[in-house]
């Protein structure tokens, strides 16, 4: 007999009313108990949703992020907030968003607060995990309370509870050393805490625990492999079973390692992996369950059941017992229910499935693998005619787009010339000034700007009223940046949002979920927009915006769009055809708005591809082919404007090193990136390659209120240009404005122009 089971849930509710609770209880509008209340309901009507499964997650929900609640498990409190008299949970609360303390006179003071813990992104996906900080003299100590506490209500609520907690080699990969130690040398000291840990979860009857190894799909070297025996030898002891799960990619040369771990069973994600079941199978020693994620944890498509069930018949009468079946990967990456959607387009709704309509396909295969497909014929008739349905749509089928794309050829994406012929044709026509000074796009989204959008979308107000309140706030942002004396102005970006959203809405092939959230960090959640269909412009989407801020100003004024590679990657998106076809479609769509700004007579357009490096496969030896198909999509999107326009491109993160050859790659005329907290460190990756063209490093960082001084940007200027010849840099904030507050952005600018004349007067 098949078990069914599920490796976590989304924890933020239907609704988000874990964010809502949190938001009010950091404000201090709410007591802890409220918000302890609301906790303990969720994880109820959560474990209620999962019932039906043969064994349910128990200690995947969190009140902030599940790698935090495994430091605080293993008493591993970056030494900052060791000591805190206070509670508990306030002081988890301080390590995931950090506190200034208040000063004297009350106001918040930037400086004697607690720094909050990094963040980075969980693998290949848009959550992001407070990282546990190591350092030579880190120490564990169990505090198992979080989890007895949980799994006595789940005892109570009489669940099948399967405790999940993160794996001892996982922790440490994704952990930072601080004084760059050998975190490897931790495990020793790790380990008995993870044995007490196991024992103290079987002292509560537990049976099984769900023990997560990511990793074990990312390159392991030899150290980092024998590490992953030593561990499980030290925990075979335990007497609990473990179940060691892995998910979001292939277990490749791993997978000796992963059959041969000394535990009972092992999770694998058999939608991103499924040519890598069968091998692993035959090398499974046979008293092992091999649990198979068969429908799809980070993506909201309804599985083809028939397909899955041809495929898993065979292993499950290889398997017998042995089988258990689950979603691929916690469904903390998908939203929770699809049955919320009131206004989704029915059609594309009925392709849909999110996380406990995922719980229901499990079931269904459940039943068939243990009572034979008749048992659940309707389910199953039903499935494929959804699936028959979306195949044959012409909502998602447009030949028109499929005939351009089968067109494209090299030629689309090359410039008329190389950046050395251009860069005089478009500073003869520009004018600019040495350091010439810009923005990167948005300004103040001020709270008139969401008044005028939410009730626009509410009807309250016309397309003509909020039409005219966005222009008004376009002069407003112009008139500043006259003021100011910027170089090249940007007009705001006042209309949106969403910097893919925006454009999800004006392209066909896009749909947009009321409820679709996922949780980003902490309370943030973000709600991806659906790309169904093949991709089309019915019309410009941004010249209107554009043409008016350049009719009020004799400055060049930049047009400002999002580039094809970010907008795929913060989407949820097609899983019949490649990733990189839905790209290209993306590239082809954005390229005619490109044409079109570029014919309104917008000099300068930027495309911002915030998102490349997200992309990045989590094995580099799939790197190229990434870097490769989105590079091409994102000149084809850029390379079809004549020489004297001036492409572009903005990057926030400050990681180049590794693909500073594909980013020279996209030739864009000028690339402004994030730079300020690195201490223009990260011009190296550029200097050393001897990238060609312009670059904009940030002076300032965006996220911080503080307002940079003249001195500090000359400084950083004089550093950048002792890496970069001077003609070639730009001098501009590390990101967009749109968090900001006017009277910090006016006063920031200011400094940052004078520093740009300081420069021009010493050269
Ligand atoms: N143009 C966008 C803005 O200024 C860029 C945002 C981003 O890089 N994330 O807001
Ligand atoms: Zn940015």
């Amino acid at each position: 007999m098949t078990t069914i089971h599920s490796l976590g849930f989304p924890r933020i509710g239907a609704r988000r009313e874990l964010k809502f609770a949190l938001e009010s209880y950091w404000k201090g509008q709410s007591s802890r108990d409220t918000l302890l209340h609301l906790g303990a309901q969720l994880r109820q009507k959560h474990w209620a949703d999962q019932s039906g499964l043969d064994w349910v997650p128990v200690g995947d929900f969190s009140f902030y992020d599940q790698v935090l609640d495994m430091s605080f498990t293993l008493g591993n409190l970056p030494e900052r907030v060791q000591g805190f008299q206070g509670d508990a949970l306030d002081n988890y609360f301080r390590v995931a968003r950090g506190r200034s303390a208040p000063a004297a006179d009350g106001t918040p003071d930037c400086c004697g607060g607690v720094a909050a813990g990094e963040m980075t992104k969980w693998f290949d996906t848009n959550y992001h995990y407070i990282v546990p900080e190591f350092s030579a003299a880190t120490t564990f100590t169990l505090d198992a309370s979080r989890l007895l506490a949980q799994l006595a209500e789940a005892a109570a609520q009489g669940v099948q509870a399967k405790p999940v907690v993160l794996g001892p080699l996982t922790y440490l990969a994704i952990g930072k050393a601080k004084d760059a130690s050998d975190k490897l040398a931790l495990l020793e000291r790790l380990l008995p805490v993870y044995a007490q840990l196991l024992d103290t979860l079987a002292q509560q009857g537990v049976q099984w625990v769900q023990i997560d190894e990511p990793i074990l799909v990312t390159e392991l070297d030899a150290d980092w492999q024998h590490a992953f025996n030593t561990a499980y030898h030290h925990l075979k002891a335990a007497k609990v079973k473990l179940l060691v799960a892995t998910y979001f990619g292939q277990l490749q040369d791993n997978v000796y390692l992963a059959a041969h771990l000394p535990v009972a069973g092992l999770h694998v994600d058999a939608v991103n992996d499924r040519e890598g079941v069968l091998p692993l199978l035959n090398l499974l020693p046979t008293h092992k369950v091999l649990s198979l994620g068969v429908v799809n944890g980070r993506n909201i498509w309804k599985t083809d059941l028939t397909a899955v069930l041809d495929w898993l018949e065979p292993l499950a009468q290889r398997l017998g017992e042995r089988l258990w079946i689950a979603p691929s990967c916690s469904l903390l990456h998908v939203p929770v229910d699809l049955d919320s959607e009131q206004q989704l387009d029915s059609e594309v709704k009925s392709w849909l499935a999110f996380a406990l309509q995922k719980l229901d396909e499990l079931k269904v295969l459940g039943t068939a693998l243990r009572q034979g497909r008749s048992a659940v014929q309707d389910a199953l008739a039903a499935n494929q005619a959804a699936l028959a349905a979306r195949r044959t749509s012409v909502r998602v089928n447009n030949p028109a787009v499929q005939t351009t794309v089968a067109r494209i050829s090299a030629h689309l994406g090359l410039r008329e010339s190389p950046y050395a012929q251009r860069a005089p044709k478009q500073s003869a026509r520009l004018k600019l000034p040495p350091y010439p000074t810009t923005s990167i796009g948005s300004f103040p989204q001020t709270a008139q700007i969401r008044q005028a959008r939410s009730d626009f979308k509410a009807g309250r107000l016309d397309p003509a009223g909020y039409r005219a309140a966005m222009r008004q706030e376009i002069a407003r942002s112009v008139r500043e940046q006259e003021a100011l004396g910027l170089d090249v102005l940007v007009h705001g970006e006042a209309e949106r949002n969403d910097m893919v959203e925006y454009f999800g809405e004006q392209l066909e092939g896009y749909a947009f979920s009321q409820f679709g959230w996922v949780q980003s960090y902490g309370s943030r959640c973000v709600k991806p927009p659906i790309l169904f269909g093949d991709i089309s412009r019915p019309q410009a989407m941004t010249v209107e915006w554009i043409a008016y801020a350049q009719s009020l100003t004799r400055k060049p004024m930049k047009g400002m769009l999002t580039g094809p590679v970010t907008i795929l990657n913060w989407s949820f998106v097609r899983d019949d055809q490649p990733r990189s076809a839905s790209c290209k479609q993306l590239a082809l769509a954005i390229r005619e708005e490109v044409l079109d700004l570029e014919k309104a007579g917008v000099r300068i357009i930027q495309i911002d591809e915030a998102a490349l490096r997200e992309g990045l496969p989590l094995r580099k030896t799939q790197w190229k082919e990434y870097l490769d198909w989105a590079v091409e999509s994102f000149r084809i999107t850029a390379n079809g404007v004549r020489d004297e326009t001036q492409i572009h491109t903005h990057m926030c993160y400050s990681e180049f090193n590794d693909i500073i050859a594909s980013i020279a790659d996209m030739d864009a005329d000028v690339i402004t990136i994030e730079t300020s907290r690195s201490d223009m460190e990260l011009l190296d990756a550029f200097e050393h390659f001897q990238y060609p063209n312009e670059i904009g490093p940030g002076v300032y960082d965006i996220h911080s209120p503080n307002i940079p001084t003249q001195e500090h940007i000359v400084q950083l200027m004089q550093k950048a240009a002792e890496r970069i010849p001077a003609e070639r840099l730009w001098v501009n904030p590390d990101c967009g404005l749109k968090t900001r507050q006017w009277s910090e952005v006016i006063p920031a600018l200011a400094n940052m122009v004078a520093a740009a004349k300081t420069l021009r007067a010493c050269t």
